[in-house]
Parts: structure tokens; C-alpha cells; sequence
């Protein structure tokens, strides 16, 4: 017997039926006799709307109370929790639902972007033990204990919900339930030749995730880490009583580094086009220049990524180019220009068209030359590169945002990633 967490995202729970096909997944391991604990998403398009009727009830360009919209944002989960307790409980299952605050699930009071600071499991374990009750836990949701307000953990938070009560209840496993059968070495929406990995090390996750994969929430990874829980990334489409419950699932692990044998130099790509680029042209090239820049854009809570500055030839001035997340990109534009006194620079060039492509892998701390490839292979296509940042396991190159396609099949295919082809 095991204890388990199933996570079942947005497309797996989409409508009446496909929640019956997580219920029967839930039955076959329950029938095996295993403790559950599921976790559930909002029903695919739910959350955006509710964001989209958040946005429309605000007049002109004023700022949500984000304690009104976690308060609307987090009813998604909690219509999913119910109907499929309702749905086990039609097929015999003993169900439980809960909302994030009847565990509770503690977080930070970060509205919109809370971190789960504790989750009591107790009640948990003891119904598992006493009655042999499923419990079904709304994601993406939490509360704040002093204020007690409810909070939500940011989009895809419910990866990290899941991953969070397998650490509070020492589950053996937490299995992610997705639209994909694993983690793929990139995007297989995008690149058809991708191929999946049966494993892949916590570090590299996490550069994935971070850098746009989407299939996991970036948090729920370093969670998974910290505490050492067992991840599966497998598929809710996969038909339900044709899994073996007592063996391994079929799927990505992510696991640690020593676990995996086949070490490759380049493990995945991931890119994301939420980017901006800004160019500051002609700063003074003195010193605090830099931390006039990047100090009111520290202040104005906007991270800034990659960074590439020039001197010219006549060494007196300095063209500094920098990214920001999308989002970001018309406050980082109005910072930079209140600035302008204290900074001292000619113009500023932005652009909002361009796309970040990132090549991960472990095995990048003992070779080298392996961005140079990159550099090599795109030039032959004519794609530009306008910055680099560089790390221990990984690479980021900002382009073209038309290119995207084209410059991640290519790497993709320079690093040996496709999948042979019958
Ligand atoms: P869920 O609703 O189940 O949480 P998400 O949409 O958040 O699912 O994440 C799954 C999606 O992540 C997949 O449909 C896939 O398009 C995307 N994805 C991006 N990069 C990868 C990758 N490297 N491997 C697998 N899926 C990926
Ligand atoms: N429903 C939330 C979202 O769409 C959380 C999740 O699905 O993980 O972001
Ligand atoms: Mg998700």
C-alpha cells in the first residue's frame, strides 16, 4: 500500500465527463488499496475568465485589490473539488472536498503570488487511516492566517499545492495528471519531434520551468526538492483501468542528479516570448550609472534578466541593453524615463517582439563550446541574437520573437534531441 497525491490540471477536468475519467483513475488506486490525496485545477478556461471578469469590473487603467481578486480567482478550484467528490461519491468512493482554508493551507499574504508557508495533513491522515477517505483538495488556493484572507499562489499554483501536501503528509508519490504524457526535452505543441524523458533531475526542472516550460509550476519543483518529493509527470488521457497500480507510472520522474544514468549534454529547450527588451543609448559611461538604472526598477519591484552593455570606440558613452518580463514592460519604460535626469542618456529603443530560447543541461558544467554550436547554427539561418546570458547548466538567447519556431527546432535538432523517426 502507498500513499499518493493525483494532481489533475485544467484539460483534465475540463467537463462533466473527463472529471468521471479522474475519478476512475482515482478508483483504480484506491481499489489497490492506496491512501489519495487528489488535487484539482479550476475547469480549463475557468481561471481566465474569472480574471477576465475581475479586469472588466475595474474602470480605466486602475490597480485590482488583490485581495478581491484571490477571493474571485480561487472559486474555480473549489466548483472542481466539489463535482468530483460528487463523482466518487456516485461511483462509490469515499470523498471528501476541501478549500484551501478548511486544512488549512497557511501562505504568505502575497495576494496573486502567495507561497505556502504550512500545510496541516492531519485530519488528512487520520480519515485516510479511519474511514478510508479520498480527499479532494481545490489547488491554487490558500489562506493568510493573520488577516484571514484567502490567497492564491499564482497561475499554474496548483502543481504546487499538490506537491505541498505530499510533503505534509509524506505521500510516497505526487503524481502530476496533464494533457501531456511527461516532460518532453521541449514543448511537444511546438516541436512534433520532441521526445519524452523518463527522467530528469530537479536542477533541470527548474531551469525548464523557469525559463517557460510550462508543464510545472516553477515553485512546485523547488518544493519538490527542498523535501525530497517522488514527482510524476504523466498523462490523465492514458485509459484509466489500463494502468497497473502497483507498478511505477509511466512518465517523467524528476528526481536527483545521481539518479539518472544516461547523462546528455543538453538535457531540454524552453522558450517563452513574455519578454521586452529595452536599449538605453548613449549613458554616460561612469560609475553608478548601472545602479542609477537597474536601482528604480529594483525599487518598482521589476526583474530584470539579461543584461548586455557596449562601449563605444570613443570610450565615453555606453549603449545598455536589458530585458523584462511583458508584463512589466510600460512601468520599467516609465521608470527609465522618470530616471532620465538622475541616468543621463540620449534615447530609448524598445521592443516587445522578441522571444527568449533557453538550452538547459547538467551536462554543460563539464563541457564546453556548447553555446558556441548555437551561435554557429542559427547565424547559417540568418536568425539574429541580440543578447546572451550565460549559467553553469544552461544558456538564453534573445531573439527575433518570429523566429521562435525556427530557432528551437534547430537547436533541438543540433543537440541531438529529436526523436528517430520510424
Ligand atoms: P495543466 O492544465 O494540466 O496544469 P499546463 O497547460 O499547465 O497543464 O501544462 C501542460 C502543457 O505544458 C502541455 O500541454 C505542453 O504544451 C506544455 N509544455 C511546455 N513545455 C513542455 C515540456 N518541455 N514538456 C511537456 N509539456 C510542455
Ligand atoms: N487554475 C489556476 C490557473 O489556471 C491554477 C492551476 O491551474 O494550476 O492558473
Ligand atoms: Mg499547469
Amino acid at each position: 500500500m502507498a500513499r499518493l497525491v493525483m494532481k489533475f490540471g485544467g484539460t483534465s477536468v475540463a467537463d462533466i465527463d473527463r472529471i468521471r475519467n479522474v475519478a476512475r483513475h482515482v478508483k483504480r488506486e484506491v481499489d489497490a488499496g492506496h491512501e489519495v490525496a487528489v488535487v484539482v485545477s479550476a475547469m480549463s478556461g475557468v481561471t481566465n475568465q474569472l480574471v477576465a471578469w475581475c479586469e472588466a469590473a475595474l474602470s480605466e487603467r486602475r490597480l485590482f485589490d488583490a485581495r478581491e481578486y484571490d477571493a474571485v480567482l480561487a472559486t474555480g478550484e473549489d466548483v472542481t473539488a466539489g463535482l468530483l467528490a460528487i463523482t466518487l461519491q456516485d461511483m462509490d468512493v469515499n470523498a471528501r472536498s476541501w478549500q484551501g482554508w478548511q486544512l488549512p493551507i497557511l501562505t504568505s499574504n502575497a495576494h496573486a503570488s502567495a507561497r505556502i508557508l504550512d500545510v496541516n495533513g492531519a485530519e488528512l491522515i487520520r480519515r485516510f487511516t479511519e474511514r478510508k477517505e479520498v480527499a479532494v483538495i481545490a489547488g491554487f488556493q490558500g489562506l493568510h492566517k493573520e488577516t484571514g484572507r484567502i490567497t492564491t499562489l499564482g497561475r499554474g499554483g496548483s502543481d504546487t499545492s499538490a506537491v505541498a501536501v505530499a510533503a505534509a503528509i509524506h505521500a510516497d508519490r505526487c503524481d502530476i495528471y496533464t494533457d501531456v504524457d511527461g516532460v518532453y526535452t521541449t514543448d511537444p505543441r511546438v516541436v512534433p519531434r520532441a521526445r519524452r524523458l523518463d527522467r530528469i533531475a530537479f536542477e533541470e526542472m527548474l531551469e525548464l520551468a523557469s525559463l517557460g516550460a510550462k508543464v510545472l509550476q516553477v515553485r512546485s519543483v523547488e518544493l519538490g526538492m527542498v523535501h525530497n518529493v517522488r514527482i510524476f509527470v504523466r498523462s490523465s488521457f492514458d485509459p484509466p483501468e489500463s494502468i497497473d497500480p502497483h507498478r511505477n507510472p509511466p512518465g517523467t520522474l524528476i528526481c536527483d542528479e545521481d539518479e539518472i544514468m544516461e547523462k546528455q549534454t543538453v538535457t531540454g529547450i524552453a522558450f517563452s516570448r513574455d519578454e521586452a527588451q529595452i536599449s538605453i543609448r548613449e549613458v554616460q559611461d561612469k560609475p553608478g550609472v548601472a545602479a542609477a538604472i537597474f536601482g528604480p526598477l529594483a525599487e518598482a519591484n521589476i526583474n530584470v534578466d539579461m543584461i548586455v552593455q557596449n562601449v563605444t570606440s570613443d570610450g565615453k558613452t555606453t549603449d545598455l541593453t536589458f530585458t523584462v518580463p511583458a508584463t512589466d514592460y510600460q512601468r520599467a519604460l516609465d521608470v527609465i524615463t522618470r530616471a532620465k535626469d538622475a541616468i543621463g542618456y540620449r534615447r530609448l529603443d524598445s521592443a516587445t517582439d522578441v522571444a527568449k530560447i533557453s538550452v538547459i543541461g547538467i551536462g554543460m558544467r563539464s563541457h564546453a563550446g556548447v553555446a558556441a554550436q548555437a551561435f554557429r547554427a542559427l547565424a547559417e539561418r540568418t536568425v539574429n541574437i541580440r543578447a546572451i546570458t550565460t549559467s553553469e547548466i544552461k544558456f538564453s538567447l534573445l531573439i527575433d520573437a518570429a523566429f521562435t519556431e525556427l530557432a528551437v527546432r534547430t537547436l533541438h535538432s543540433l543537440y541531438g534531441l529529436d526523436k528517430a523517426t520510424a
